[in-house]
């Protein structure tokens, strides 16, 4: 029988963690776990995406500071923002959204966030730890997939995990924590990417499939096997007349031919998206315990 990894009610669980962390540090006078997150145009979906965790450290008892500034800013204007940042004490993490205008390199600006500030797990610094085993910040989505796996008591050991995308925040991190020697981890893994021969012989040979590539419905039933775990972390916006908006958000995964096939398997909406938000959130408080000790 197909069972649903529920990614928002997992996440609300670890909403209620953090919401008591943050009582139970109150209680002991200490300050208020403080997140910034920056904005740069008027890109619909990172607005929204922004406005997800503004709205998530609200409901957790965070501060939350949203930076915003014009299309039109440039890379070193960007940079003072990021070196303010950096400088203020009273903010524990923040993030740069992502995409940046195309005038701006985003590498260098992420490689400008402090480490110990860089709560979306993306300065080579935290990379490289990652990939060490060292204790660091997780990219977000990837820290979110091992805990919906941990927490809904999926056994890895040993099981060939197959990874659709290799991109540095998603299908790479991914990859590194499954084969991990940890629980969850353990998996022998595969990484699939543009480039990948015959993707369907991979994918149908995998325990753990996690897709990453940003393609509606990519994955379809004859590419999965009988009982696979099926995370889909893709969130791809479709036309649908019957909706307001004329679209709605979908995943890489075309769930109602998979799911029957699996075990256990993320929608789109409510898997890996809220999941991502929540681990931002357990990244931010970390931060700020990190800065206390
Ligand atoms: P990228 O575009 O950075 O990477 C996509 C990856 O998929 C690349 O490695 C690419 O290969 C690979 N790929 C593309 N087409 C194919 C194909 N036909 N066959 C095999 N591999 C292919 O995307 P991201 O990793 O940033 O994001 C992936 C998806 O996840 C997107 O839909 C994104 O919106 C979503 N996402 C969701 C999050 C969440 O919280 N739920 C968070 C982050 C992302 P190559 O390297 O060869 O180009």
């Amino acid at each position: 029988m197909t069972q649903i990894l529920d990614g928002k009610a997992t996440s609300l669980a670890i909403e209620a963690e953090l919401t008591e962390a943050v009582n139970a540090r109150l209680e002991r006078g200490l300050k208020r776990p403080h997140l910034a997150a920056v904005l740069v145009g008027e890109n619909p979906a990172s607005r929204a995406y922004v406005g997800h965790k503004v709205k998530a450290c609200a409901r957790v008892g965070f501060e939350s500071t949203l930076v915003e500034k014009p299309e039109t800013i440039s890379q070193e204007e960007l940079l003072q923002v990021v070196r303010d940042l950096n400088a203020n004490a009273d903010i524990d993490g923040f993030i740069v959204q992502l995409p940046l205008p195309d005038h701006i390199d985003d590498q260098v600006v992420l490689e400008a966030v402090h480490p110990a500030k860089d709560v979306d797990g993306f300065h080579p610094v935290n990379a490289g730890k990652m990939a060490l085993d060292l204790p660091c910040f997780l990219p977000a989505t990837p820290m979110g997939i091992m805990s919906l796996l941990h927490r809904a008591g999926i056994d890895t050991q040993g099981k060939h995990a197959v990874i659709l995308g290799r991109s540095s925040i998603v299908g790479t991190p991914m990859a590194l924590l499954l084969r991990r020697n940890g629980a969850p981890g353990n998996c022998t893994v595969t990484v699939c990417h543009s480039r990948t021969k015959d993707l369907a012989e991979h994918t149908r040979r995998a325990d753990i499939l996690v897709a990453a590539i940003g393609r509606a419905h990519f994955v379809t039933a004859d590419m999965v096997k009988e009982g696979a775990v099926v995370i889909d972390v893709g969130i791809n916006r479709i036309p649908d007349a019957s909706r307001k908006s004329g679209a709605r958000l979908t995943g890489d995964v075309d769930y109602e031919a998979v799911a029957p096939k699996c075990s256990w398997i993320t929608p789109v909406p409510g898997g890996v998206g809220p999941m991502t938000i929540a681990s931002l959130m357990q990244n931010t408080l970390q931060a700020c315990t990190n800065a206390e000790a």
